[in-house]
């Protein structure tokens, strides 16, 4: 998760009633420990994840028999499915077997909790929402602020709100909407305060990519912070998308099985509604901010990845790449760059996309920057990269 969201979801577990915290920032020791307890083989995100699990246990005042590491799960073509269970066996190897993993998965959109199930669902796809909102403006005020480090201040000044009335708020669900709508309204407030740009000139970057590296900034040096070093800003694709993504594939699951009229069907048709609901009243508050900048409804998205990779024949982020790209270019993005993994399948198949999708969009600059933590040349890389998106802005006037 990226830093923001995973803050607002510590808070979601501390309003259930659980003791929860972000595992600490990532750093050297992150890389030592990943490397010491994964095989080299596994993805970058499963070494950086089980470095800082790791990280956690070697503190001396951690009583394992009290730790639970939250880890989803997931259906679908890449190795993501076998994170859960890979750090069972690296903990379990290691004698952390009284170590628990709690991990819902998107097979049933991550309803699978238990009794805590309903609050924590809602509340976490609430907390989800919120985050992404604060990093959204938080990426287009950054570029333009007058002062270094207004942006970041203010951002940091509303996650702390977000948190504080997510931990403090009753879950019930119409007061904790409000309480949210009003805490969402006080950073719109803030961030209004910030000297807004006259026009918005810097060349717009589109970020898509592996949904773990695109948005930790330690997996992937940020990136977005050297990019914006060059005088750009970036767009980047929001968590919930993914959640979105999940939905619509529990319906197209339920339409090939022909399960369109099932109890099962009506639970996921309510609970969309229910999001599509939240999602509404949260983003309102920033219908002015956000104008130009809105983001797209999930079924758009995969009708524009739809002439190179459908939906019915590819699968996961691929698609969802693929799509964003697509729609990020048509919102007038100067150029995209894709955020993988080293060797991930999706940056890979992507890759082999986009020679074809840059040509039908008028030759937009698009890039794979592959992580792996040994990267040398980032900064040289991405001043190349943006002489080329700036030429493609003059070019398309
Ligand atoms: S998306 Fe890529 S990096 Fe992430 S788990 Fe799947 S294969 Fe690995």
């Amino acid at each position: 998760m990226a830093y923001g969201s995973a803050r607002a979801f510590a808070a979601v577990f501390h309003a259930i009633g659980l003791e929860a915290e972000p595992t600490p920032p990532s750093d050297h020791r992150t890389r030592e420990l990943g490397a010491r307890y994964t095989s080299g083989d596994e993805c970058y995100p499963a070494k950086v994840t089980v470095g800082d699990f790791m990280k956690v246990l070697e503190d001396p005042r951690v009583d394992p028999s009290r730790v639970a590491f939250f880890m989803p799960t997931a259906e679908g073509p890449c190795r993501f499915g076998q994170y859960a269970p890979y750090l069972r066996h690296v903990l379990d190897a290691n004698g952390f077997g009284a170590v628990q993993i709690l991990s819902p998965t998107s097979e049933n959109s991550y309803d699978g909790m238990g009794a805590l199930a309903k609050p924590f669902v809602r509340s976490g796809w609430r907390a989800l929402l919120c985050a992404d909102l604060l990093e959204k403006l938080l990426l287009m005020r950054r570029p333009y602020e007058q002062v270094r480090g207004d942006a970041e201040s203010v951002y940091e000044e509303c996650l702390a709100d977000l948190c504080r009335t997510i931990e403090t708020t009753t879950v019930e669900p119409g007061a904790q909407l409000s309480a949210l709508e009003q805490s969402m309204t006080r950073a719109r407030d803030r961030f209004r305060k910030l000297e807004a740009p006259r026009e918005r000139e810097h060349p717009l970057i589109g970020i898509v990519g592996e949904i773990f590296c695109r948005l930790n900034t330690f997996s992937n040096e940020n990136l977005i912070g050297s990019l914006e070093q060059y005088g750009a800003e970036a767009w980047l694709s929001d968590i919930v998308e993914w959640v979105w993504y999940t939905n619509s594939e529990v319906f197209r699951k339920l339409r090939l099985e022909r399960r369109l009229w099932t109890l099962e069907a009506l639970g996921a048709w309510v609970r969309q509604r229910v999001q599509r609901h939240d999602e509404h009243r949260l983003v309102d508050v920033f219908r002015d901010d956000f104008a130009g900048r809105e983001e797209p409804d999930i079924y758009e998205i995969l009708e524009c990845a739809r002439p190179y990779l459908p939906r019915e024949g590819a699968f996961g982020e691929m698609v969802l790449n693929v799509g964003k790209a697509v729609y990020l270019a048509k919102k007038g993005a100067a150029g995209i760059i894709d955020i993988s993994p080293f060797t991930c399948m999706n940056g890979i198949v992507c890759e082999a996309v986009y020679p074809k999708l840059s040509r039908d969009l008028g030759g937009i600059p698009i890039r794979n920057f592959y992580f792996d933590g040994t990267q040398s040349d980032l900064d040289r890389d991405l001043g190349v990269y943006m002489e080329l998106a700036r030429n493609h802005k003059k070019k398309r006037g």
